[in-house]
């Protein structure tokens, strides 16, 4: 008797536990990704055709529903509703891949997606800066330009990819403007939303993080987004510290289907418990 009252209330701490920490629950899951590739060679940054399309058609099959930047930001600010089951998908950096091989498959499924750009990366005939990237290939304007007429919006990921976290806050606000000029300057469309680089928001400094707050609002940026494998609840408590979730290229699917029910992050430590 005694045994089984424990083991009832082992088992409804361990369920209040895992409620506290999914985050899921009438959440906006907002997927992070970054480079997409055609082949069969998934990474840690990577994740290939095949598996977005299983990534796509669980979305789509489950009731799920795309949203841009743009709708969330009228959710936000002007209290908009959303559709039933939200998701957001989002990638960083502008890899020529999303081009290539993102594009094709958001248009067969019929899914938006939100690219966070590095302006000085972007290919132009202007641009001497580009070739090499160690990072890899990244998108020429053409594409961006094809792909802002649907399916996909653009917001700011710095113009060289530094960290906000390693910037003087002059030099962050230089950085901003710079970003914002370039694509001015190129004529890509960009939603007022910036990403932060390695998901780098001056965590470890109350002050300067509210100082950096300062000036993206300054400067008419609307919205930001951290990664925290988090699943923000609707109404965001900050705009300019959304949670997103990296969606790795080494996950199994059935992953994918924890980190977009919000539970990742639970599943992370219970890992690291039992490793
Ligand atoms: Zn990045």
């Amino acid at each position: 008797m005694v045994y089984s009252i424990i083991a009832v209330l082992i088992i409804i701490v361990i369920a209040l536990f895992i409620v506290r920490m999914a985050s899921g629950f009438g959440g906006l899951p907002v997927l992070n990704y970054h480079k997409i590739s055609s082949g069969n060679d998934p990474d840690f940054l990577t994740v290939t055709t095949g598996q977005l399309r299983q990534h796509f058609d669980y979305l789509n099959k489950n009731g799920y529903t795309t949203i841009f930047i743009s709708e969330l930001l009228e959710h936000v600010e002007h209290k908009k509703p959303l559709p039933a089951k939200p998701v957001m998908i989002t990638l960083d950096d502008g890899y020529r891949d999303n081009f290539t091989s993102l594009y094709p498959l958001l248009k067969e499924y019929n899914i938006k997606a939100n690219i966070f750009l590095v302006a000085g990366f972007i290919q132009s005939p202007d641009n001497k800066y580009i070739h090499p990237n160690p990072m890899g290939e990244f998108m020429h304007v053409e594409d961006a330009l094809i792909m802002s007429k649907d399916m996909v919006q653009f917001g700011l990921h710095t113009y060289s990819h530094q960290s906000y976290s390693k910037l003087s806050l002059p030099e962050i606000e230089a950085d901003i403007c710079q970003t914002k000029e370039r694509l001015q300057e190129l004529g890509i469309p960009v939603q007022p939303c910036h990403a932060y680089t390695f998901g780098a928001y001056n965590q470890k400094n109350d002050n300067k993080r509210e100082a950096m707050f300062g000036l993206l609002k300054q400067n008419d940026i609307r919205m930001a987004f951290r990664v925290s494998n988090w699943v923000d609840k609707i109404p965001v408590r900050n705009k300019l510290f959304i949670s997103r979730i990296h969606v790795s290229g080494l996950f199994p699917f059935w992953k994918f289907k924890v980190a977009v029910r919000g539970f990742i992050k639970v599943f992370n430590r219970f890992e690291k418990i039992f490793k």
